[in-house]
């Protein structure tokens, strides 16, 4: 097992609604840690340029709008496994087939407003981390 480091975004349908709290707890008491934490409003070129690899999907114009709509928290999550530890609390995409106790089965409210984002690899998860945070700015 390997400590890593892994991006989260809380979505903008999850920071509308005031459950910036709840998610974040869910985080930790899945071994988790917060190493680097901003909120922040994305431009829609910037959300476009983060979800770049969907750009040939049907929904990622939908998805580059949701994502840029509101303010989101994104963060740098560390811990033993920390990529497929995070992706397990998450739950799966669509939120009619995560698992009872994710976050996505007791927040999300579709399959694109589904509160929450993390990385899937460890060279997409370094990609995304860099994305948004310099090296100083991850304390762990
Ligand atoms: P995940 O976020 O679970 O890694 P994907 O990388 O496949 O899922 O998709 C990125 C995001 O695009 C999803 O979290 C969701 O917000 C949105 N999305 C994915 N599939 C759909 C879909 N069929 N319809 C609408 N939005 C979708
Ligand atoms: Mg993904």
């Amino acid at each position: 097992m390997a400590t890593e480091r892994t991006l989260s975004i809380i979505k903008p349908d999850a920071t509308r609604r005031n459950l910036v709290g709840k998610i974040i707890a869910k985080l930790e008491d899945a071994g988790l840690r917060v190493v680097a934490m901003k909120r922040i409003h994305m431009t829609p070129a910037q959300a476009a340029a983060f979800y770049a690899v969907h750009k040939d999907r049907p929904f990622y114009q939908e998805l580059v709008e949701q994502m840029s709509a509101a303010p989101v928290v994104v963060q740098v999550l560390e811990g033993e496994n920390a990529i497929a530890r995070n992706r397990e609390v998450m739950g799966a995409t669509n939120p009619a087939q995560a698992a009872e106790g994710t976050i996505r089965r007791e927040f999300a409210l579709s399959i694109g407003e589904n509160s929450v984002h993390g990385s899937d690899s460890a060279e997409t998860a370094r990609q995304e981390i860099a994305f948004f945070f310099s090296e100083t700015e991850i304390v762990g």
